[in-house]
């Protein structure tokens, strides 16, 4: 049995309230996370805010060695690593197998950029004068994170902190504290980071996450998740303008134009709107289909979708394993689902479901009023809408939030003119999405979920300040 501690300045706890961790295909119990409070949350901050001065002044090879430490660590337990993603978030190989590959990619990039340039030199303003522009850590981050790619979101945020100089107070998901939390901190330390470095507190988001997201004694707060809890953090944070940094939810579109390749559009529908069943940010929740192909398109969605597996990721080896629990599934299915078909929409496949396993879903004739087009679905849905040209795709792709975006046509230079009025951070021309990486994240990425200083390829300025 697991147990995601408390991981203050250096040391586990493991006392205190508990709470149970399921596996999420059998829910079975996995083990147990401390619940952490408004104490512990004190007590974690003063000692990143203790261990910030000594970490920054370390050379930056040392901080790069530790980078590189911390990831063998990971490598060392890749295996159980993947098991662990596959049991707690329920997700099949391949996505455990990408999240944690990510993880230690950005870790990698981290400990590269972490010996790279700390500034600039600047054209001095008057004679004799030699001006510099030298980036200097931001001091102690809180992360939140959510529970669909614990690992690899956590060390989005913990590596480039780390690497320039910053220390952190991280708080995983409440349904992912081990790959989010424990992994981290148990890596941390057998990595050898001084204590206060890395504090982990796991625990429930309105204690342990609203004690960090309004704790005035950060330099940053990252935050990602919902959209609703991130307006929360927006209001506190604007009362003292905290600085903070949201990544949210968006209602990411997938536009299918008449002369687009149906096949291998609708190849791409499946990662872009099932992939870890629909539950990550950038997963397409409106499919826009010109008319002239939406016959086509419907077929060979259809035709894909009926032939996936649906099962335990760790005794199945299906396409799709379990929602993340039961109250994403109500709101999939009775909050989603049900209410379009009541309003119209037809059903075309799936739309049933068994324990926590939801059988991927097809709907048509789903129109700008109903929950499948305005909300950000988070399951196995494909929600057809048919558009009667590109430029009602692209004003209907634009008057909801987005992250990343797809457009599919025969003609490339068609797919560029689309692309530029499409208001996402990311627009993906005969592609899925879902396939791009932490190292092509592109500035915008999250355009209009996103406050503060934007990552990018050089994650530098989002961690530092000149
Ligand atoms: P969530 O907002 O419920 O929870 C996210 C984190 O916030 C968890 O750690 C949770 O404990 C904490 N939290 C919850 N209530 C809180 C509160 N009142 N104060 C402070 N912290 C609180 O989101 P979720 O259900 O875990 O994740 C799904 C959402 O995350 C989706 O909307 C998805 O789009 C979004 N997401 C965004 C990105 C991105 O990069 N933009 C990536 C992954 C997920």
């Amino acid at each position: 049995m697991h147990h995601a501690a408390l991981y203050i300045d250096g040391r586990f706890t493991a006392d205190g309230p508990t709470a149970a961790i399921q596996e999420k295909a059998t829910g079975a119990q996995l083990g147990t996370y401390s619940l952490g409070g408004a104490d512990d949350v004190d007590r974690a901050v003063a000692a990143a805010r203790a261990a910030q001065p000594g970490w920054a002044a370390l050379s930056a090879p040392a901080r790069s060695a530790a980078l590189t430490r911390f990831a063998d660590h990971l490598r060392s337990r890749y295996d159980e690593l993947i098991e662990l993603s596959m049991r707690e978030t329920g997700g099949v190989r391949a996505k455990a197998e990408d999240e944690v590959s990510a993880a230690l990619r950005q870790l990698a990039i981290s400990a590269v950029e972490a010996i790279g340039s700390a500034g600039d030199i600047l054209q001095p303003y008057k004679e004799g004068k030699l001006s510099l522009s030298r980036s200097v850590p931001l001091g102690v981050v809180g992360v939140i994170t959510p529970w669909n790619y614990p690992l690899s979101l956590a060390m989005r945020a913990v590596a480039p902190s780390l690497a320039f100089g910053n220390t952190v107070v991280l708080k995983p998901g409440e349904l992912t504290p081990l790959l989010g939390g424990q992994v981290l901190a148990e890596a941390a330390d057998a990595a050898g980071l001084p204590p206060g470095v890395l504090n982990v507190v796991p625990g429930d988001g309105p204690q342990a996450g609203w004690a960090l997201a309004e704790h005035r004694g950060l330099d940053l707060l990252d935050f990602t998740g919902s959209r609703e809890v991130g307006l929360a953090i927006a209001a506190s944070a604007a009362a003292d303008l905290r600085p903070i940094r949201l990544e949210l939810g968006g209602d990411n579109a997938f536009i299918v134009l008449d002369d687009a390749d149906v096949e291998a559009a609708a190849a791409c529908a499946l990662i872009a709107s099932l992939e870890f069943q629909g539950q990550t940010c950038i997963s397409s929740s409106r499919h826009l289909v010109h008319r002239d192909a939406a016959d086509r398109y419907l077929e060979a969605v259809v035709r894909r979708v009926e032939a996936l597996r649906v099962g335990d990721p760790m005794r199945d080896d299906p396409d799709l394993g379990p929602l993340i629990s039961r109250t994403q599934l109500n709101r999939v299915h009775e909050g989603i689902v049900q209410p379009s078909i009541t309003a119209g929409a037809k059903l075309i496949t799936g739309g049933t479901y068994e324990g926590l396993f939801y059988r991927p879903t097809v709907l048509t004739e789903v129109t700008p009023d109903m929950p499948a087009y305005t909300e950000e679905i988070f399951g196995p849905v494909v929600p057809i809408t048919v558009v009667d040209s590109a430029d009602q795709a692209i004003e209907l792709a634009n008057a909801h939030p987005m992250l990343m975006s797809s457009v599919f046509t025969g003609d490339l230079m068609r797919g560029m003119a689309v692309a530029e009025r499409v208001k996402a951070g990311e627009v993906h021309i005969n592609d899925a999405h879902a396939r791009h990486g932490a190292e092509n994240q592109q500035p915008g990425f999250t355009r209009r979920q996103w406050i503060g200083v934007q990552r990018g390829p050089l994650d530098l300025p989002a961690w530092t300040r000149p």
